[in-house]
């Protein structure tokens, strides 16, 4: 490349310094499901979800109340005991989020991954299956032993993928 007449607008060493941090796909979809779950509305956890097919994202949840329903942030949080954990009941989580979006939106995920900040519960592994997601990528966080089984069973492949750790 010729190099630039005024050096003050060269930019070469910049983009070299870019290609170095630059993510890999799957870095790059994480990051971007933890930049979703920022709009989360619940104080307890803010979770993030991406679907992805070919490099291209379908649909994207963070976790927040049914539209028109106050959010926790505003009104605070619904706890029940759940599968023997406090969970917060009025929101919808990331992952429902994204499938319900899909669905609304006339968008099929068959075949397609999902990137998650934290680990998919029982409920949103078994709607994950049902959607023909095939494969989960997890941040962390939330383990539960019966959706990594049903997962195994269902042949749903779940990896925990935390880049930087
Ligand atoms: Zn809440
Ligand atoms: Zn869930």
């Amino acid at each position: 490349m010729e190099p630039f007449e005024d050096e003050s607008i060269d930019t070469t060493r910049e983009h070299e310094q870019l290609r170095r941090v630059r993510p890999s796909w799957d870095e790059y979809f994480m990051r971007i499901a933890h930049e979703v779950a920022t709009r989360s509305t619940c104080p307890r956890l803010a979770v993030g979800a991406v679907v992805v097919r070919d490099k291209r994202i379908l649909t994207t949840g963070y976790n927040g109340s049914p539209a028109g329903m106050p959010h926790c942030e505003d009104v605070g949080c619904l706890i029940r005991i759940v599968d023997g954990r406090e969970s917060c009941q009025r929101t919808l989580h990331a992952e429902q989020n994204a499938l319900i979006q899909a669905a609304y939106h006339g968008v099929s995920v068959r075949g397609s991954s999902i990137y998650c900040t934290h680990q998919p519960c029982l409920m949103c592994t078994k709607m994950i299956m049902n959607a023909g997601i095939e494969e989960v990528y997890f941040a962390g966080g939330y383990p539960d032993p019966l959706a990594v089984e049903f997962a195994e069973e269902g042949g749903l492949s779940m990896v925990r993928f935390a880049p930087g750790e």
